[in-house]
């Protein structure tokens, strides 16, 4: 890795010095090694950059919508290129296996830059928009939010998460490199304080927010202090319903897809598995015998498929979840655990001090125990028994939250009534985790406001401005129709 991954406010088109002395190191999970220093953005940064955005929008929002389409489509193509650097960067910053970024991460974000660039909007255009984002999707988060953002003439101050920051230089670069004008696609750096800084300086029109409820709800509780426009992609706990009739193959991999895929670091894992007790057995042995292909290791070997989880923070609050699930809820543990020797043992030697977790599945939960109930954000299946399809719902629905769900079943009448009834935003059928850049997505209920992606995301970027021109009739006026008087 170069020297240059150190990390400083991108501003008007260059890394600056931050006028702050705080900084933290990056650290690579796999192997806790420090790879990059990332210095923290001051007030007088986050003015600046702000500025910056505000200096360069009259031009940015006034270049015809086509020349915009064809900066972004360069973009989008010098991304593809790039794919296996970003790719490494994200698997070193993150701890995904390369498996993954290579082929999803960097991929899709670049989809959905390409849609967006597609489809650029002209008029009622917002300003200054901040994006923050999460730590598990760095890059693609990066994308959903800048390229609409972009594409409808608005510029933004980008802030990423402080756990997983490497890869917004490099999109901002990359923006650059394609023709984005300078000032049009900012970065800072640093935690909640600088988030909030951004949230509420007066000369932003709009946030876009990628993380937990519980930080949503400040972020969009400053944001309405100015009334501002707000999008928020919170956090999920969505159910999974295999209906009796259910392919068990097909359910049992959707499963494992909707729990370890990204070492279960996904918003819309479906980590509350509702099984018919009719079939509970079938499905649990097919699920610990397919537990098997789950394969950590070198993350840049392609059969590795699952990786350590992103940091230490997460690492103890994940732990903490199995633990509390094994004592204290007293699931069943039909797989994994806290034994994580088990699976360290097998990892490459610079790779075993990584923050990996085993596997874990939770057999026999109950609706009220903690691991089912709350957001664990990390590779823990728990598997819920039901007697009618119903009473599935009904429990399906028992959540504050409402970001996914799905259905597993062959009769396609019931999998769509079933859909049809599950309050969540980003539903599937028969798959898990699918996310294409036409699709809108968004969550219900404390998952969040707005969309992202597809048509509709678009129009969270723009503002509505209608204009009714009298085409030379009169003023439809009451005054003149009665006798004057004097008042
Ligand atoms: P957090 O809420 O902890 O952080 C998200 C971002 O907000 C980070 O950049 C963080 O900074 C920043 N932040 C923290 N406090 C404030 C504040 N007061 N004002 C403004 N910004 C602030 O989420 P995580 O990073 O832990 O991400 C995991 C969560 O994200 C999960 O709940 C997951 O479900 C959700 N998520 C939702 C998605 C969706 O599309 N619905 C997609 C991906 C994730 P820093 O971390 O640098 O301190």
């Amino acid at each position: 890795m170069p020297p240059s991954m150190d990390r400083h406010t991108f501003i008007n088109g260059a890394p600056r010095s931050s006028h702050g002395s705080k900084s933290h190191q990056a650290i690579d999970p796999s192997t806790l090694e420090p790879i990059a220093t990332i210095h923290t953005s001051s007030e007088t940064d986050l003015d600046d950059v702000i500025q910056a955005g505000v200096k360069a929008f009259p031009t940015w929002s006034s270049t015809p919508a086509i020349e915009r389409s064809r900066i972004l489509l360069k973009a989008a193509a010098i991304l593809r290129s790039r794919t296996h650097e970003l790719a490494v960067i994200e698997t070193r910053s993150t701890g995904k296996p390369y498996s993954e970024t290579s082929q999803i991460d960097i991929p899709t974000g670049a989809d959905v830059l390409e849609y967006y660039a597609n489809l650029v909007a002209s008029g009622g255009l917002n300003g200054v928009c901040v994006g923050i984002g999460a730590w598990n999707y760095p890059i693609q988060i990066a994308l959903w939010k800048s390229s609409p953002c972009l594409a409808a003439g608005n510029c933004m101050v980008y802030k990423p998460s402080e756990f997983t920051s490497l890869h917004a230089e490099e999109l901002a670069k990359i923006y650059k490199e394609a023709g984005v004008p300078d000032g049009v696609f900012n970065v800072v750096y640093g935690g909640g304080d600088v988030g909030a800084y951004l949230t509420k300086h007066p000369d932003v029109a709009k946030v876009s927010f990628t993380g937990q409820v519980s930080t949503g709800r400040k972020v969009a509780g400053a944001a309405a202090g100015e009334m501002k426009y707000v999008t928020m992609e919170l956090g999920g706990k969505s159910p999974v319903i295999v209906l009796p009739d259910a392919d068990i193959e097909n359910a049992v991999d959707g499963a494992m897809m909707a729990n370890f895929f990204s070492t279960g670091q996904v918003c819309t894992n479906g980590t509350r598995v509702f099984v018919p007790r009719s079939i509970k057995s079938q499905f649990e042995k097919r699920l610990v015998e397919k537990m098997s292909y789950i394969r950590a290791g070198d993350l840049y070997d392609e059969n590795t498929n699952f990786g350590p989880l992103v940091s230490k923070p997460h690492y103890e609050k994940v732990v903490g979840y199995i633990k509390h699930g094994i004592e204290v809820d007293k699931a069943g543990l039909l797989y994994g655990g806290l034994d994580t020797e088990v699976l360290t043992s097998r990892l490459p030697e610079k790779t075993r001090k990584g923050l990996w977790v085993r596997p874990t599945v939770f057999a026999d939960c109950t609706d009220s125990m903690r691991i089912v109930k709350e957001e664990i954000f990390g590779p823990v299946m728990a598997i819920l028994y039901y007697d009618t399809v119903e009473e599935a719902v009904k429990r399906a629905n028992d959540t504050p939250l409402g970001l996914a769900a799905g259905v597993f079943g062959k009769d396609i009448n019931q999998c769509h009534q079933v859909i049809s009834q599950l309050e969540a935003g980003i539903t599937w059928i028969n798959t898990w985790g699918e996310s294409p850049a036409e699709m809108a997505v968004g969550g219900w209920k404390q998952s969040g406001v707005g969309v992202e992606n597809g048509r509709k995301g678009l129009e969270a970027w723009v503002r509505n401005k209608s204009t009714l021109v009298e085409m030379g009739g009169e003023v439809p006026t009451v005054f003149t129709k009665v006798l004057p008087s004097k008042l």
